[in-house]
Formats: C-alpha cells, sequence, structure tokens
C-alpha cells in the first residue's frame, strides 16, 4: 500500500506551498476524495445525538428519558454505520479524478 500524497498545485512554489493537490501515489495524477453518500448522511444523523447530549439542560424534567433516548438514537447510527460499512463502504473507490 502506498499513501496517497500531496504536491503543490499548479503556479504555486513548489516548496511548502500554500495551496496543494492530492496526487494518486502510481501515476501522480490529480485525484479527488470520493465519499459515499451513506457517509455523509450518516454523518449528519450521527452528529444529531452528539449535539444533544452537551445540550441536555434543555429536556429540564427529563434529562434521564432524554439520555436513555440519545444512547438508543447513536447505537442505532453505530449500527448503520457498521451495516453501510460491509455493504457498500468497504468497496467503494476512495478516491477519483477531479
Ligand atoms: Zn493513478
Amino acid at each position: 500500500m502506498r499513501l496517497v500524497k500531496s504536491v503543490a498545485a499548479d503556479g504555486v512554489r513548489k516548496f511548502l506551498p500554500a495551496i496543494g493537490k492530492t496526487v494518486c501515489p502510481i501515476c501522480q495524477r490529480a485525484i479527488t476524495a470520493d465519499p459515499h453518500w451513506s457517509e455523509v448522511i450518516v454523518g449528519i444523523v450521527a452528529a444529531i445525538p452528539v449535539l444533544l447530549l452537551f445540550h441536555v439542560d434543555l429536556f429540564q424534567n427529563h434529562k434521564k428519558e432524554a439520555i436513555i433516548g440519545i444512547v438508543i438514537w447513536f447505537a442505532i447510527v453505530t449500527g448503520i454505520i457498521t451495516w453501510s460499512h460491509f455493504r457498500y463502504l468497504r468497496s467503494w473507490q476512495r478516491y477519483r479524478a477531479p
């Protein structure tokens, strides 16, 4: 396995460039990250319970129930991530041509 590397973008100085571009370690052509749509959705859905956990005071007299609900939500999201990893993400192409 070879790591993806970064080189100076066109027209930028080569040493410590301000703007870089990601290139393929084999053919040196420019590549860009290729996130799967399920990763984007799961990321958003996973962020909500984490945000709620920091604002559990909003639930006033139902904090305990709120925490239980948040934990269940988090467990469901974790399950979805695991399922989607094996269903789509393991074989998903991580990078593509820009
Ligand atoms: Zn390549």
